[in-house]
């Protein structure tokens, strides 16, 4: 129920940026809807201060609307800045309309932390400095009608100091936080393009051509629009290994991964599958497209001349989505197509 509330009907998950921001609007503006309707009926029942109770009543209101506003629309940016100032008008309001005590400026200490949690470093001690302002005018105009004893030079001049050292160290927290986010943003990018990637060619691997499988098999089923798969295994590619080192059979299908990129089309995806053998989805082709990459590519191979001196072939599986495929169905046709190719003595293409 509570987190229902918090997180606007689940509109907003942790690993959101704005989360934190979701969060203490939400916590903060009911807060103040709880104290205002508090003091409201303190302030009218056995004070019998009218103004307070009034200026109580129109707090509540404000933030009752504020948060209803939010809880519909999620605005993050709107709500944060309407809290911020309905927090500084309710602080005004306190010191300028209330008798004051020698507790009243404690409360001064609740503005920064929330004014940089939700506007940012910068907006954040621009919203502080502004606030100050106004309350060190409001507090000089109305010095005169305190009790002496309230709010001595002293007393003011260690709430003064007490309010910057609060000022820098949330700007502190603030600047340090965004750095330390920022370094994370990076180093998740790296690690998300790491996990996808063979090491070796610099293709996408397995894992990432399983995921780009499926989405495509998804969204052909939506749009009924072809796909076609191409697997591609080096022909004896063993005796590279055996007769020139395992370096040379890595440089070779670095290679090989270089004539994929370059042959294929913009929207082809090839990828590494394991070992010499590779994938390539392509996406809006049809089985007689494919094979024209697929006779591309194994041409290519064969008029390349690989780093050790030795030509290369390889041969090709070629296979069309049709109805109820899934990712193995697919890929089992173009396995036997590729098993049929070497079979009919490789450096061919099969559908
Ligand atoms: P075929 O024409 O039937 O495909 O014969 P092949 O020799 O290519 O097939 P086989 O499956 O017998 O051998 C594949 C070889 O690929 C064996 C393995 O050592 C080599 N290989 C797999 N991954 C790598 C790699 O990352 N680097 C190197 N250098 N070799 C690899
Ligand atoms: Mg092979
Ligand atoms: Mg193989």
């Amino acid at each position: 129920m509570l987190k229902h509330f918090i997180t606007n009907n689940h509109q907003f998950k942790p690993t959101d940026p704005q989360y934190r921001q979701v969060y203490l609007i939400n916590g903060m503006l009911l807060g103040m809807v709880v104290v205002f309707t508090f003091f409201f009926f303190i302030n009218l029942a056995f004070y019998a201060l009218y103004t307070v109770a009034l200026l109580d009543f129109i707090g509540a209101v404000l933030a009752v609307t504020i948060l209803r506003r939010f809880q519909l629309l999620h605005h993050v940016r709107q709500a944060a800045y309407q809290t911020v100032l309905l927090l500084a008008l309710f602080l005004l309001g306190y010191l300028g309309f209330t008798a004051p005590q020698f507790y009243s400026l404690y409360w001064l200490c609740i503005f920064p932390p929330l004014a940089f949690f939700l506007l940012g470093s910068r907006l954040g001690l621009i919203a502080t400095m502004l606030f100050m302002a106004l309350l060190t005018m409001l507090l000089s105009w109305r010095s005169a009608s305190w009790p002496a004893d309230s709010f001595g030079a002293e007393a003011l001049l260690n709430v003064a100091f007490a309010s910057i050292c609060l000022v820098l160290l949330v700007h502190y927290y603030e600047v340090s936080r965004n750095e330390v986010m920022r370094a994370l943003a990076i180093q998740h990018r790296q690690l998300q393009r790491l996990s996808v990637t063979d090491t070796l060619t610099g293709l996408y691997n397995r894992s990432k051509l399983d995921a780009i499988l499926s989405q495509e098999i998804s969204r052909s089923i939506r749009h009924q629009s072809p796909f076609s798969v191409v697997l591609a295994d080096l022909d004896f590619f063993k005796a590279v290994n055996d007769n020139f080192g395992h370096m040379a059979g890595d440089q070779a299908l670095m290679s090989f991964a270089g004539i994929l990129l370059q042959h294929c089309r913009e929207l082809d995806v090839p990828g590494r599958w394991g070992g010499e053998e590779f994938l390539i989805v392509c996406p809006h082709t049809d089985i007689i497209g494919a094979k024209q990459l697929a006779e591309r590519i194994r041409a290519a191979v064969a008029d390349y001349d690989f780093a050790h001196g030795k030509q290369l072939t390889v041969s090709l599986g070629v296979a069309s989505f049709i109805r109820d495929d899934d990712a193995s169905t697919i890929l089992k046709r173009a396995d036997d197509a590729l098993y049929r190719a070497k079979g009919k003595g490789r450096n061919r293409v099969e559908i």
